[in-house]
């Protein structure tokens, strides 16, 4: 039977079953899943107050009384509603269950959780343990790389949409909100992250916030945007311009990103380490002397959030795998003139990639 979130019980308990495996090598007799989009990959709730504990044969949804309703629809784990720091009630649940040895997630645990665990842990001995849902979570299954490919879908067509209704004289923010709202009547979640419209000089900074600047003819315009469906992120940068885009050096650049791009794509396969991903692209940069604009990495895994595991940086040794999930982004970024992205969502495939993405890479002109 499908979740709430379109992923089965059955698989949800696969998963735990995985992270059981993991116990067992770490030496550990119980884990605590304190990081919400664990909490939600091991449970399926979406709840915004949850902690989960698996032991041996046991896995427990800690939650709060708002939430009562929500966790017995969602999810298949037993049920406790807490009241206070949900932490200490999984440690006394623990506690009464005869748990010995206790993980916990030390890369997502607050500081006040961590005391209040070392607190009320009694004789549990613990053991900080990092990464290891995130492993499970690098390798999507087919249920859920259908997820993310309703989300890349969802959200070229909210570009699309928001394109069509964009009007001369609207500036960032206009259109920002016509894409968000795109993506809502197109049945998205939400944002996977604040929509990025940048136009001109601002399409230089590659984080830029939207901004009531109105959005000029003959100029560079970036736009990155991802929708979440079913919980799964999209994530897609596409430059273009308004009416023209005369200046030779903004076409060159535009060029050279989506030559890298392509680059970068074409290395994507099994068994190539990320950092060979990131150099294909760099090299391509480097013979239009762009190389040294390119100021961020090629891209990044994504799912139940928008970054994750594996970075496609420099230095990444890891090995890529079938089943990843990640982006393809190279951007370069001229101050006081503008920059270029163009990012796709890929799904390393055993031959090499396929691109999620199906929005064009030509340059374009609103
Ligand atoms: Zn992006
Ligand atoms: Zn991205």
């Amino acid at each position: 039977m499908p979740t709430e979130t379109g992923i089965a019980f059955e698989e949800i308990k696969a998963r735990r079953g995985k992270l059981r495996d993991a116990c067992r090598e770490q030496r550990v007799a119980a884990f605590a899943v304190l990081a919400l989009p664990n909490v939600r990959y091991l449970s399926g709730f979406t709840g915004s107050n949850a902690a989960l504990l698996v032991t041996g044969d046991r896995e427990v949804l800690f939650t709060d009384s708002r939430y009562t309703i929500q966790a017995e629809e969602e999810s298949d784990c037993d049920i406790q509603i807490a009241k206070g720091p949900l932490i200490e009630a999984l440690v006394r649940y623990a506690q009464r269950l005869g748990v010995t040895r206790l993980a916990f997630e030390r890369n997502r645990i607050s500081f006040d959780d961590h005391q209040r665990l070392a607190a009320a842990r009694g004789a549990i001995r613990l053991k900080g343990l990092s990464q290891t849902v995130e492993r499970l979570r690098l390798l999507k299954s087919p249920a859920e790389i259908a997820a993310i490919r309703a989300a890349v879908n969802l959200n070229s067509a909210a570009l699309e949409r928001a394109l069509r209704r964009f009007k001369p004289g609207a500036t960032e923010l206009d259109l920002a909100a016509e894409i968000e709202y795109s993506m809502r009547q197109l049945g998205s979640d939400g944002v996977a992250f604040e929509t990025i419209v940048a136009s001109g000089p601002r399409s230089a900074l590659p984080h830029a916030r939207p901004t009531a600047n109105k959005i000029a003819p003959d100029q560079l315009l970036l736009i990155d945007m991802g929708a979440l469906a079913a919980g799964y992120a999209s994530d897609m940068t596409r430059t273009l311009a308004v009416g023209a885009l005369k200046s030779s050096k903004a076409r060159r650049m535009y060029h050279a990103v989506w030559e890298a791009q392509l680059a970068a794509l074409d290395a994507v396969k099994p068994g190539v380490p990320a950092s060979a991903v990131d150099f294909a692209a760099r090299h391509v940069l480097r013979r239009s002397g762009f190389d040294k604009l390119f100021i961020h990495s090629t891209g990044h895994g994504l799912g139940l959030e928008i970054h994750e595991a594996p970075r496609l940086g420099r230095k990444e040794a890891v090995r890529l795998e079938a089943g990843m999930v990640i982006t393809i982004e190279p951007g370069v970024y001229s101050e006081g003139f503008g920059g270029v992205r163009i990012e796709d969502t890929v799904v390393v495939t055993p031959a090499g990639c396929e691109v999620l993405t199906p929005t064009t890479k030509e340059l374009r002109f609103t």
